[in-house]
């Protein structure tokens, strides 16, 4: 299949150090540059995690928590709590998972039901005098069904608030701002320098994304997903949501023969040339799907970060795929 995945940038012997006469030379300097190290690192201003501020920042999901690393830098310790490629729908923590919560100076999460299986959790570490940022408090909310370019039919639960808000940079950019603020306010951790510079990148980002997705005739900007996880980057970039395997907001959800016959009439009526499969798509529907229609079986990958951990790379990778197979 022509979608395979991104191919190693290594390049190999790159990293193979060269036998020459100057190896002593080398050690020389690396000797010097671990003791440079070693004294920025007793320099008294890092806490006991090794932080500048000694501060522990708990997110709950991979993609968020790509956001906030780079946001945060080295100025507090970030624990992601959802193993990368785990189903935020439906994870639910552990007892150790709970005691991290709870131990941490903030708990920055999603919000809007994303994390379905983590309520009583969010309970207990408030109970425990935990601070909370809830991602979703700070962005425009998309409702199913609403919005530019969105045909409300197929959507079967119009009106129903969208949590899939990390598919918009531009959204992204809103819950960079909200949190630098409260991670001053809160912590008392100034990041103000770092998400003026992760602000610019991700409108950088944003304009590049609208590039990339520009090269998509308009009448052929239809989204065919798993379940409904491209709201946010349809409204952003002028897409149509056609429908969804399973037509819901979390791929928690059942589909049925009904929907599926419903779908397929409208995926051969609007001639869209492929069917975009994710995290909780059953891959033999999706499959059957492609082979009743004639359209395209292709993998995204919308809920985990890929092998550099880079928000920006998951985010391109994404587009890039959506305008190779709708173009
Ligand atoms: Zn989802």
């Amino acid at each position: 299949m022509a979608h395979s995945e991104t191919k190693s940038h290594q390049s190999p012997g790159a990293i193979r150090p060269r036998r020459s006469s100057r190896a002593s030379v080398r050690q020389a300097i690396l000797l010097a540059a671990a003791a440079l190290l070693a004294a920025a690192c007793t320099g008294g201003s890092t806490g006991p995690s090794g932080a500048a501020s000694g501060k522990s920042i708990v997110v709950t999901y991979s993609i968020l928590g790509a956001v906030v690393k780079d946001l945060v830098g080295p100025e507090a310790t970030v624990t992601v709590l959802m193993p990368n490629g785990s189903d935020p729908h439906d994870w639910a923590p552990s007892a150790k998972d709970i005691e991290t919560m709870t131990k941490a100076d903030l708990l920055v999460e999603n919000g809007l039901n994303l994390e379905g299986g983590m309520g009583d959790a969010f309970t207990q570490a408030e109970r425990a005098g935990v601070k909370r940022f809830i991602a979703s408090d700070h962005i425009t909310v998309r409702h199913v069904g609403a919005g530019e370019g969105i045909d409300a039919s197929a959507d079967q639960l119009a009106g129903a608030p969208d949590p899939h808000l990390w598919m918009d940079p531009l959204t992204i950019r809103d819950v960079v701002a909200a949190l630098a603020a409260e991670l001053t306010t809160d912590l008392g951790i100034d990041v103000s320098a770092r998400a003026t510079d992760l602000e610019a990148r991700l409108t950088a980002l944003n304009d590049r994304l609208r590039a990339i997705l520009n090269t998509v005739p308009p009448a052929q900007r239809s989204l065919v997903t798993g379940h409904e996880s491209l709201g946010y980057f349809a409204q952003r970039y002028g897409f149509k949501l056609v429908g969804a395997i399973i037509p819901s907001l979390s791929s928690q959800a059942e589909s049925s023969a009904a929907n599926l016959a419903a779908l397929e009439a409208k995926v051969r009526a609007t001639g869209v040339k492929a069917v975009f499969t994710e995290l909780g798509t059953d891959p033999s529907v999706a499959q059957a799907v492609g082979r009743d229609t004639g359209a395209e079986v292709v993998q995204l990958t919308t809920h985990a970060v890929p092998a550099d951990g880079s928000y920006f790379t998951f985010v391109t990778n994404i587009a890039n795929l959506v305008a190779e197979n709708l173009k």
